[in-house]
């Protein structure tokens, strides 16, 4: 559980960044400490990704329903316009952002905003995410979830595809990905001959979700 830093005098703003797997509660986390926050009266600006249009066109949206409301958006730095007279800025499903993103979260955090960054660490494939490295990097908090292992029960760090890639984009659908966590995800992995051939083609490709 993150404990907010009692901070007085001069205004601060710092970087938090919940990573983890798909179906760790990462959404779960961030609506926890914007809810938090609006509770204190701090003024929320929540941000996410057009691309993420999963359930819901104008709400940060989680996999048990809890919903807030939030903005879509095509590029980062529209961020730095929209945030102009907040306390607090949420971005979720970070992983999908430009290359400003880290930027725009540096910019926030020394204007002395609080920015609360949530997204996956890693694609299907293993594989780091988008600026998530990066972004992970510059953090003054950091918080890794986990889910649970669908297979033997321990604790999960990675999103396992278990379908060929269709013509859909879904995103977080528990019948196309399945939180494993190393050793069952790399055991699936080395007997999914499919799988490894698109391992074996993406080292210089971007990371894949889908
Ligand atoms: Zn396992």
């Amino acid at each position: 559980m993150f404990i907010e830093p009692n901070i007085s005098g001069e205004r601060r703003g710092w970087i938090e960044v919940i990573c983890g797997s798909m179906f760790s509660g990462k959404t779960e986390e961030l609506i926890r400490r914007l809810k938090r926050a609006k509770i204190a009266h701090l003024k929320v600006e929540i941000f996410k990704p057009a691309i993420d249009i999963r359930f819901d066109e104008n709400n940060v949206v989680s996999h048990d329903s809890n919903l807030i409301n939030s903005t879509p958006i095509d590029n980062s730095q529209t961020i730095l316009l929209m945030a102009s007279d907040v306390d607090i800025v949420g971005i979720d499903e970070a992983q999908f952002f430009d290359d400003e993103i880290m930027n725009v979260c540096e910019t926030l955090a020394l204007r002395g905003i609080r920015v609360i960054v949530a997204g996956l660490d890693m694609d299907y494939l293993g594989k780091p995410f988008g600026q998530m490295p990066k972004l992970l990097a510059i953090a003054d908090f950091i918080t890794k979830l986990h889910a649970i292992c669908v297979v033997c029960g321990n604790i999960a760090n990675n999103s396992y595809r278990k379908k060929p890639h269709g013509s859909q984009v879904l995103l977080g659908e528990l019948d196309l990905y399945e939180p494993r966590c190393r050793k069952c995800y790399h055991e699936a992995m080395e007997n999914d001959k499919t799988l490894q051939a698109e391992l074996q083609s993406s080292f210089n490709n971007a990371p894949k979700l889908f």
